[in-house]
């Protein structure tokens, strides 16, 4: 066999393993995406997988070098963790009076019905900077603006994530409907882009069908649908 063959083939296989995982196409199953599958997760107390991990790290000591101390409060969670989100907020609402279709319409203004969370996926992080000078709740918009504890950090990412490969999923956009502007929110477009065209494939009314959750009589078609179309499809174009 002639030494260019071989040389070639070399070239091939070395640039081949250049190639970033991201790039390559992926299969993602149906379970995965719901959050009932078992992916690979990194680091603890966030659950990335590995490149959007890895991706994360860079863009977490690059902020540390400008003083800021990328914190994430919120990464991974499976299907039966948002379950309990969902359900622990239908009770609050309705406890305190608001009708079961009132309960619905107000979770979703944060938090996603079972099955349908970004945080399922691996890709997505709610993230703050741990710079000890905020007290309470801390995934408030208006603690990212103004003179808000984190608004330096707010900066420091509208200038820099997408560099890393992170983008902001809800956008403080008018125009944009669904979950309301979640300045924390954060999502490694390389991966969940193509989790998303994978998602939508899904026939989230037959996900929900055998599931036993609160409120369920209200998740009819007409719910689904439009929630699929304002909240599910209501995020940052440039993550579509
Ligand atoms: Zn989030």
């Amino acid at each position: 066999m002639p030494a260019s063959f071989h040389k070639s083939t070399l070239f091939i296989i070395v640039f081949v393993m250049m190639i970033p995982i991201s790039l390559i196409a992926q299969n993602f199953s149906g379970d995965e995406l719901i959050g009932k599958g078992n992916p690979e997760l990194f680091g603890e107390g966030i659950g990335l997988r590995k490149e959007a991990y890895e991706a994360f790290l860079k863009m977490k000591a690059a902020a540390k070098k400008e003083g800021i101390n990328i914190k994430v409060v919120s990464g991974y969670r499976n299907f039966d963790r948002q379950k309990a989100i969902y359900e622990s907020k239908y009770r609050r609402f309705t406890n305190s009076g608001l009708s079961p279709e009132k309960s619905i319409r107000k979770i979703i203004e944060y938090s996603t019905i079972p099955g349908t969370s970004r945080h399922h996926w691996g890709t997505d992080i709610d993230v703050i900077d741990d710079n000890g000078k905020y007290s309470g709740d801390v995934l408030i918009a208006d603690k990212f603006h103004g003179n808000g504890p984190f608004c330096k950090f707010k900066e420091w990412m509208d200038l820099h994530a997408n560099s890393f490969g992170f983008y902001l999923v809800y956008t403080d956009n008018a125009n944009r409907k669904g979950f309301e502007y979640e300045p924390w929110h954060y999502s490694y477009r390389a991966l969940s882009k193509q989790m998303l065209t994978e998602y939508i494939k899904i026939d989230i009314k037959k996900v929900l069908f055998d599931e036993q959750l609160l409120g369920k009589e209200y998740l009819d078609d007409e719910f689904i649908n439009t929630y699929h179309r304002d909240h599910i499809l209501g995020i940052n174009p440039e993550l579509y």
